[in-house]
C-alpha cells in the first residue's frame, strides 16, 4: 500500500504544509525519477527522501559520510514511529547483524549507511535481495574535488546507477558552486534527473560583521547580552585560539567546550555530545566541527577569525537557526586574519591557478566585510540570487556612514612608503600619531614628513583606515617579512594618481559597561507564557536525560513555544501544534497537557 505524502507529513511529523519545493521533489522521486537537490541548511532536505522512503514500498538507502550522527537520525525517526536503522563501523557486531536481519526481512523504511559500507561487495550483493525504494546521497558535494570536503569513496557511488538503474537516486547538498554542481551530476550519473534549487536566503539569520576590537570581550558581551543560556558555536582560526577562548569564557561563567583536531577523539565525541544533549553549551571550535551537525536550535554562530571565503562563511553561519527561529551570525574581522588567510593560500601546495581562485574568493569575502549596503544582498548576489534590503542585518539596522577617505588614505600610504614598507600596523600608527618612542627615534622616523601628521584621528580610526586599505587591496601585509605592511601595485597607482577613496566610518564598539538589555530569542505575549515555556523546557531536559536523547528530538523549541501560547487542553488539540505527530502525541501528549493544565488559570483553558 502506498501512503500519501501529505498524510505522512501531518500524521508522522506533525506539520501542516510542505515547504518550498518539498512536495514537488517528493512526487518527482516517487514517480521513479532522479533528482539533485541543492537547498540551504535547515530548509528541510531530509524530508525530501524520508517521506518517499516511508510512502513507497521497500527500504530507502541513505548514504551519508557522517557516521557519528547516524544514530541520532535513526533515534529521531524512531521517536516519530518510523522504522529506521543504521549500519556503520561505530556499531557492535550484534547491532549490525540485527539491522541486517531487519533489512533482509523487509522491515525497514530507511537504512543509513556510510559509503565505505555500501560499496563492500557483500553489502551490495545483499541489497540485490531486498526491495529498495530509493537511494539518497546526502552531503553530495563530497563526491567532487571542487567541493570543500572531497571523500574519495564517494566517487565510486556511480556503481549505483549501474547496479540499480531502475531505482531513483536523489542527491542532496547545501553547498555547491557551479563547478561542484556539474561534477556531482556527472559523477552520480544524474544527467537525466531534475535539479531542484531552493532560494539561498536564510531570512531568520541576522548577520553582523564588526571590526575586531578586544575580540574576547566583544564575544563575551554578545553572548551575555544577546544569547545567555542557549547553544551557539564560536569558530576560531587556530587550535590555540580555541583553547584560549574556552579558558576565557569559562572564567566568565559560560559553559564553553573546545573542539579541534588536536584533541583526543574521546574528548571530541564527548564535547559534541554535550553540545547536542544540553541546552546552554557554547562550542568553541575550528572548522573541524560542524559538518552534519543538524541540531536545529543553535542560536548563534560567531566567527572570531575570518573564514576563508563566502561559501565557508555561509555554510558555517548556516548552522544557526535551522528551526527557523531568530538566530544570529556575528563575525569579528581584523587584518591579521586576512593576512593569515592570504599566506595560507600562498603556502599551500595548490597549483597557481587554484591559488588565484582562492585569492579572488577571499577578496569577495572582504568586500562583504567592508560593505556599507545590506549584507544579505551581498551574500545572495554572490550565489546568484537577488533580494531587497533585508532589515535583518547590521547595515540595515544602522546604515553606516561613508566619508571621503582620500586624505587619510594618502597619509597612511605615504607613511608606509617613507618607512620603507617593512613595519607593522602598530608602528605605522605610532609614527602617524607622532609618538615619542625610542624605536621611532632609532630609525629616525621622527624626521620624516609623515611623522605626526595623523593626530586629527585616533588609534582606532587609523586601524580602520589601514584595514580598509588592505581590504581594497591598496596595501598588503607581508607575512614572510614579519607582518610588514607594503604598497600593492594598485596602491602605488592610487597614491600617484591621488584617486578618491570612499570609506566606511566605523563606530567604536560599545565598551562592556555600555551593554544593551538582554534580548530574548523568542517573544512571548506575556510573562506567564514565558514561564510555562521554561517549565516545559525543564521537563523536556529531564526526559531527555533519562532517555539519553538530545532534547530537541523529543520536541523542538518551536513546538514548546506554540504549546505555551496556544495552551491546548486535549490530545485532539495537540494535532494543531507543529511537530506533534500521532506517535509523539501518544508518547508525550499527557505529560505536556498536564504541565499546561497545572499552570493555566481556568479562564484561559476555556478560551
Ligand atoms: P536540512 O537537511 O535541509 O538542513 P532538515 O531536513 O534537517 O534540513 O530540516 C530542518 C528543520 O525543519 C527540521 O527541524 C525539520 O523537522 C523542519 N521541517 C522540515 N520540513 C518542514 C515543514 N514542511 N514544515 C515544518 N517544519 C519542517
Ligand atoms: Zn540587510
Amino acid at each position: 500500500m502506498t501512503l500519501n505524502p501529505t498524510d505522512v507529513l501531518k500524521e508522522v511529523y506533525g506539520y501542516d504544509s510542505f515547504r518550498g519545493q518539498q512536495e514537488e521533489i517528493i512526487s518527482h522521486v516517487m514517480s521513479g525519477q532522479n533528482a539533485f537537490v541543492l537547498m540551504p541548511t535547515g530548509s528541510g532536505k531530509s524530508l525530501c527522501y524520508q517521506i518517499p522512503a516511508i510512502c513507497m514500498d521497500g527500504v530507502g538507502i541513505i548514504v551519508s559520510p557522517l557516521v557519528a550522527l547516524m544514530q541520532d537520525q535513526v533515534e529521531a525517526l524512531s521517536q516519530l514511529g518510523v522504522k529506521a536503522a543504521a549500519i556503520n563501523s561505530n556499531m557492535d557486531l550484534h547491532a549490525v547483524s540485527q539491522a541486517q536481519q531487519a533489512l533482509q526481512n523487509n522491515e525497514l523504511d530507511l537504512l543509513y549507511v556510510a559509503p565505505e559500507r555500501l560499496l563492500m561487495e557483500g553489502f551490495l550483493h545483499s541489497l540485490k535481495t531486498v526491495k529498495i525504494s530509493l537511494f539518497a546521497i546526502d552531503e553530495a558535494h563530497c563526491v567532487s574535488q571542487w567541493g570543500h570536503d572531497f571523500r574519495p569513496h564517494y566517487t565510486q557511488l556511480s556503481v549505483l546507477s549501474e547496479l540499480f538503474p531502475e531505482i531513483p537516486r536523489i542527491a542532496l547538498t547545501a553547498t555547491a558552486d557551479v563547478p561542484t554542481r556539474k561534477d556531482i551530476v556527472e559523477r552520480l550519473h544524474l544527467d537525466q534527473g531534475k535539479i531542484f534549487m531552493g532560494g539561498f536566503d536564510r531570512p531568520n539569520i541576522h548577520y553582523s560583521i564588526l571590526p575586531k576590537n578586544r575580540p574576547k570581550e566583544q564575544l563575551l558581551n554578545f553572548i551575555k547580552t544577546e544569547h545567555p543560556d542557549v547553544c551557539g558555536i564560536v569558530y576560531c582560526g587556530t587550535r590555540k585560539l580555541v583553547d584560549e577562548t574556552v579558558i576565557w569564557l569559562r572564567g566568565k561563567g559560560i559553559k564553553a567546550l573546545p573542539y579541534h583536531a588536536g584533541l583526543p577523539r574521546e574528548e571530541r565525541t564527548e564535547n559534541q555530545k554535550a553540545f547536542l544533549y544540553e541546552e546552554s553549551v557554547v562550542m568553541v571550535a575550528t572548522i573541524a566541527f560542524g559538518m552534519g551537525i543538524d541540531k536545529p536550535d543553535v542560536r548563534f554562530v560567531v566567527h572570531l577569525s575570518t573564514p576563508k571565503n563566502i561559501e565557508a562563511y555561509y555554510q558555517e553561519t548556516g548552522r544557526a537557526g535551522r528551526d527557523g527561529l531568530p538566530a544570529n551570525a556575528l563575525m569579528l574581522f581584523g587584518i591579521s586574519d586576512v593576512a593569515r588567510q592570504r599566506s595560507l593560500i600562498d603556502d599551500s601546495n595548490a597549483p597557481e591557478q587554484q591559488k588565484r581562485i582562492e585569492h579572488q574568493k577571499l577578496s569577495s569575502l572582504l568586500t562583504l566585510c567592508e560593505a556599507a549596503c545590506c549584507r544579505r544582498q551581498v551574500l545572495l548576489t554572490y550565489f546568484g540570487d537577488e533580494s531587497e534590503p533585508c532589515k535583518n542585518c547590521d547595515n540595515c539596522d544602522n546604515p553606516p556612514e561613508m566619508f571621503d577617505g582620500t586624505i587619510p588614505a594618502q597619509k597612511a600610504m605615504s607613511c608606509v612608503y617613507r618607512t620603507e614598507q617593512r613595519f607593522g600596523l602598530a608602528y605605522l600608527i605610532d609614527v602617524l600619531l607622532g609618538k615619542d618612542d625610542d624605536r621611532i627615534k632609532r630609525f629616525r622616523h621622527d624626521q620624516i614628513s609623515t611623522f605626526g601628521i595623523g593626530t586629527d584621528l585616533d588609534k582606532f580610526q587609523w586601524q580602520n583606515i589601514f584595514r580598509q586599505l588592505i581590504s581594497l587591496n591598496l596595501l598588503m601585509v607581508d607575512i614572510a617579512a614579519h607582518g610588514g605592511i607594503k604598497l600593492t601595485i594598485k596602491g602605488r597607482q592610487v597614491l600617484k594618481e591621488r584617486s578618491t577613496i570612499m570609506m566606511r566610518l566605523d563606530e567604536k564598539p560599545p565598551t562592556p559597561s555600555a551593554v544593551k538589555e538582554p534580548k530574548e530569542p523568542m517573544t512571548f505575549a506575556n510573562e506567564s507564557d514565558q514561564t510555562l515555556f521554561q517549565l516545559m523546557r525543564e521537563k523536556r531536559l529531564q526526559m531527555a536525560q533519562s532517555m539519553q536523547l538530545p532534547p530537541y528530538i523529543i520536541l523542538s523549541d518551536r513546538s514548546l513555544h506554540e504549546l505555551a501560547s496556544k495552551r491546548p487542553s486535549s490530545k485532539d488539540e495537540l494535532h494543531n501544534i507543529k511537530g506533534f505527530g500521532a506517535v509523539k502525541i501518544q508518547k508525550y501528549g499527557d505529560t505536556f497537557l498536564d504541565i499546561i493544565a497545572a499552570n493555566s488559570s481556568s479562564e484561559r483553558m476555556v478560551s
